[in-house]
């Protein structure tokens, strides 16, 4: 029986890179015992992305083409790909080549051997802005004391699942998406794979600042309702210091008399806990968004063209 590796490709902007892509990823066919389906996903580009892949799809049977109507961001172009995958292993990989094909080799070599369920592609932080690294590392930090899964740093989305590790996934329905989170919240033996960090082949990266700030904030908040326990916890702190504060001031009251300044004191006190409250309130904010986004379910993206059905056109699209 032969087995199929389904190659999951988000893209955004990337229609320097499929040619070289598809060449490199051709490569591998001798060395790899399967058969390769390659799944584009266009996340609506505004450049002729849709348009290079569809050509190349035209050559290539094996490659399958989804367009989406505009563009739903990364987390939604990969979902739409592992739902389309029929492989029986299933590689995420960006089209900008900065996950280099080669590796597919080992991860597939390793996903082979047996009990494993993911392999993950590790890169190292080489060449990237110190400022960023740093800012990374206390990123993951931080996030790990608030979410009760492990994430690693350097880990992203370039990663292999075992078809069980798919179906998992695929069972994770949730609209805000924070797959680094859903990876390892879906379990299975994983496997780590370091390559070194590469630059990307054409084009820059999509991610704006503020895009990263949001991402970040996600990943902590969508998560789970950790963040709201440690509000919790910070609550019954104030309180304990509140109260202790008083019992202290009923004293001095009772030894000493009134005492009429406190000025500063109840400036300080009124300032930081309308801060605390106010923290606090955006934090429920924060869930509440996310609830009314999961309550809306709407489907995670709308696919305008899809290269395996016929009939998909912009005035018929699926909706999921
Ligand atoms: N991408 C996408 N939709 C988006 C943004 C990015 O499908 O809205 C794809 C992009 O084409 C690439 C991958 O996600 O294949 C990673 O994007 P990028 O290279 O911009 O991010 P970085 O490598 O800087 O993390
Ligand atoms: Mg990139």
């Amino acid at each position: 029986m032969t087995t199929t590796l389904s190659i999951v490709v988000p893209c955004y902007r990337e229609a320097d890179n499929l040619a070289r892509l598809h060449e490199e990823l051709s490569a591998l066919d001798g060395r790899l015992d399967a058969e390769l389906e390659i799944i584009i996903v266009d996340d609506g580009s505004p450049d002729d992305t849709f348009d290079v892949a569809r050509e190349m799809a035209s050559r290539d049977p094996r490659i399958r083409v989804l367009s989406f109507s505009r563009n739903f961001g990364k987390e939604a172009a990969m979902l739409a790909g592992l739902r389309a995958a029929t492989g029986d292993v299933v590689v995420v990989m960006d089209a900008d080549l900065q996950h280099p094909p080669e590796l597919l080799v080992q991860m597939w070599e390793r996903i082979r051997s047996g009990d494993v369920g993911q392999v993950v592609a590790r890169r190292t932080r080489d060449g990237d802005p110190a400022v960023r690294t740093f800012f990374s590392r206390l990123y993951y930090r931080t996030v790990n004391s608030l979410i009760d899964v492990e994430l690693t740093d350097g880990v992203g989305d370039f990663r292999m699942l075992s078809r069980p590790a798919v179906d998992a996934l695929l069972l994770l329905s949730e609209r805000n998406r924070f797959s680094k989170g859903l990876f390892a919240w879906i379990g299975f033996p994983v496997e780590t794979i370091d390559y070194r960090n590469v630059g990307r082949a054409a084009g820059e990266s999509s991610w704006t600042f503020r895009q990263l700030v949001n991402y970040g904030l996600d990943g902590v908040i969508s998560f789970n309702d950790r963040p709201l326990r440690k509000l919790t916890g910070l609550g019954v702190l104030a309180t304990a210091v509140g109260l202790l504060y008083l019992v202290y001031l009923l004293f001095d009251w009772a030894v000493d008399g009134v005492d009429a300044p406190g000025y500063i004191t109840t400036i300080a006190v009124v300032t930081v806990l309308g801060g605390i409250q106010l923290l606090g309130l955006a934090l429920v904010g924060e869930y509440i968004g996310r609830i009314y986004a999961e309550v809306k379910a709407r489907p995670h993206y709308i696919v305008a063209h899809d290269s395996a059905r016929q009939d998909s056109g912009p005035d018929g699209p699926q909706c999921r």
